[in-house]
């Protein structure tokens, strides 16, 4: 072959790079389908009665060698949108606690993906990590945090609790537990009450101290912490040699919305030596709302918070958020130190690395959809809608009451509203009873799920199987409650007449 100087130097490869119109083009039928999208949400089925075989059958593609049109490729993602999709946005969904997703974070995410920074580090995102910072100053204020409190957004509360009790961890053990590991010292443990979140236990695993290092608290009748019986914990753990290192106080329990004692937990950390972690995965946003920020006096005093902006702050997934009374702390738990970074921040006057305070390196721009959800709707329509939430909860538990076939199963101080179908002709004390409704509440469920008119989960609560409606969603009204309660009430009915033992009938 004869040599052409110029055959050496590479030729453009520039498949990948579209022209600003091409992707204007792209762009623009991707807003097409969304704008139909929350046009027909409100009529489409919260969610199909499909098997994962019809799914991902459904939804299989090969990956092309050559790029599909336009047209394929709009016509796939228009059957993935509306055909084979649920939506936790939908006014009736009510299940797990799985916000709404906000229009202009969604928006916001398409920005944050165009420009691609990386906010690992300030260099590589100098506009996104100040906005995170800031963000994140400005939530720690929200919490009555003091000056030099920071945090970190995360993936989301899991994670959000997994690097406060990280650093929790860290700072309490008493050795250099970072360098020489957990087997270096005498054995840690942890306290949290029996409603804790179960990710918990898997945070204790992921430390190295395995789940039974979570000794978990009864709680009184309203679903909180008993503090006496954790003081009870603590002091039978020193006696047994081990070293107690931390509280983690939930501020709004997955199943109920009970929020612990604050005040007293903070009491006791104090006079123990512990950290004090609040799990306010859930419920924290709620400090927001002028009529439920009482709820969570004490928080102020916590070494760290946990919350989550795609809960109760209805931001896109995923988004949690932990906090530190002294950001400094989260630093000292994950720096590590990589030669191929090297930077001379006194001579550049650039600001810290991200990905030095949490246990990402590269990290998104996650920050800007909650900031810019923020900017869109202002901090007062976060508060009256949070509370509007807890509202309907309050709403929906009147409903429950005033109705001759649901029972009210909970306290609620939040969004949650726990309730379970019992036929009236059934009355209360009947032996056999609770086990019945156990079935044909859990049957219920299912049933309501399987049904597309509403969704809702359940709580085990004292044993029993409830059923569960948690509002953190914008788009949910009284009128979405009540059809709740409806479709509940006639499959249950359908139910109870199939289930029913023939010496549960004969009390009728
Ligand atoms: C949801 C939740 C978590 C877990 O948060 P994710 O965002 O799902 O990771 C932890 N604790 C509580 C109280 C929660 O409600």
């Amino acid at each position: 072959m004869a040599a052409d100087p110029s055959s050496d130097t590479p030729q453009p490869v520039a498949d990948l790079d579209w022209s600003p119109a091409r992707a204007r083009a792209f762009g623009e039928r991707t807003l097409d389908l969304w704008e139909r999208f929350l046009t027909e949400l409100p009529s489409l089925p919260v969610a199909g009665a499909w098997t994962a075989d019809e799914v991902a059958a459904a939804v299989a593609r090969p990956v092309p060698e050559e790029p599909l049109t336009d047209d394929e490729l709009f016509a796939y993602l228009r059957d993935v949108t509306f055909d084979w999709s649920m939506y936790p946005g939908h006014p009736r969904f009510m299940a797990y606690i799985t916000g709404t997703g906000t229009v202009p974070g969604a928006a916001a995410d398409l920005l944050a993906s165009g420009l691609n920074m990386n906010l690992g580090g300030w260099r590589l995102s100098p506009s996104g990590t100040e906005i995170e910072l800031l963000l994140l100053r400005w939530f720690a204020e929200q919490f009555g945090l003091p000056e030099g409190a920071g945090g970190l957004l995360t993936s989301g509360g899991a994670m959000a609790n997994f690097v406060a009790l990280k650093t929790a961890r860290d700072h309490r053990a008493g050795w250099d537990i970072r360098a020489t590991g957990v087997q270096a010292g005498p054995p840690l443990a942890l306290y949290a009450s029996e409603e804790v979140h179960v990710t918990t236990d898997r945070e204790a695993d992921m430390l190295g101290l395995g789940a039974e290092a979570v000794r978990k608290i009864p709680v009184d009748a309203e679903y909180r912490m008993r503090v006496d019986d954790l003081e009870r914990a603590i002091a039978r753990d020193r006696a047994a040699g081990l070293r107690p290192f931390a509280v983690v106080a939930t501020a709004g329990t997955v199943a109920t919305g009970a929020v612990d004692p604050l005040p007293e937990i903070a009491g006791l950390c104090a006079r123990e030596s512990l950290w004090m972690h609040v799990d306010g995965a859930y419920g924290g946003p709620a400090v927001l709302a002028e009529d439920l920020r009482p709820l969570f006096h004490g928080i102020e005093r916590a070494d760290s918070i946990a919350f989550d902006p795609h809960k109760w702050m209805y931001t896109p997934h995923s988004g949690g958020c932990v906090l530190m009374r002294d950001a400094r702390h989260l630093t000292e738990s994950f720096a590590a130190h990589a030669g191929y970074v090297h930077e001379d921040k006194e001579r550049t006057g650039h600001g810290p690395d991200l990905g030095m305070m949490g246990p990402q390196f590269s990290r998104g721009f996650q920050a800007l959809k909650v900031w810019v959800s923020l900017l869109a709707h202002g901090r007062r329509a976060y508060a009256r809608r949070i509370s509007h939430d807890a509202e309907l909860a309050r709403y929906m538990a009147g409903q429950v009451r005033a109705r001759r076939d649901f029972e009210l199963m909970a306290p609620v101080p939040l969004s949650i509203c726990c309730f379970r179908y019992a036929p009236d002709d059934l009355p209360a004390g009947t032996p056999g009873r609770d086990e019945y409704l156990d079935e044909l509440n859990e049957r219920l469920m299912t049933a309501v799920q399987l049904d597309g008119r509403a969704y809702c989960s359940n709580a085990i609560l004292h044993g029993r199987f409830v059923l569960r409606a948690c509002i953190v969603n914008f788009r949910t009204e009284a009128g979405d409650c009540d059809a709740t309660l409806d479709v509940a009430s006639e499959l249950g009915e359908k139910l109870d007449a199939e289930l029913r033992p023939e010496h549960l009938r004969a009390s009728a």
